[in-house]
């Protein structure tokens, strides 16, 4: 597990954006913890189109907080 800070996917509201309200990603947002090894879609819409997977630990200048960070 790796500490996610402002800035990385983890805490993007873009991240797994379909999915938003699993379980495993609302367990990120409220401890800011997240395996370095799960990948999930980044719903940018300069993204989504290419399916662009990701980590909690990746990041881009799209980065967008996600509301309940
Ligand atoms: S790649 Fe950028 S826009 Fe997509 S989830 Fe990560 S920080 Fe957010």
């Amino acid at each position: 597990m790796s500490a996610i800070n402002d800035g990385q996917c983890g805490l993007c509201s873009h991240f797994g954006e379909s999915h938003k309200s699993s379980d495993k990603l609302v367990a990120i947002l409220s401890s800011h913890q997240a395996s370095e090894t799960l990948i999930d879609e980044c719903g940018h819409p300069k993204h989504a189109p290419l399916h662009l997977m990701v980590t909690p630990v990746s990041g881009c200048d799209g980065f967008a907080p996600a509301a309940y960070a």
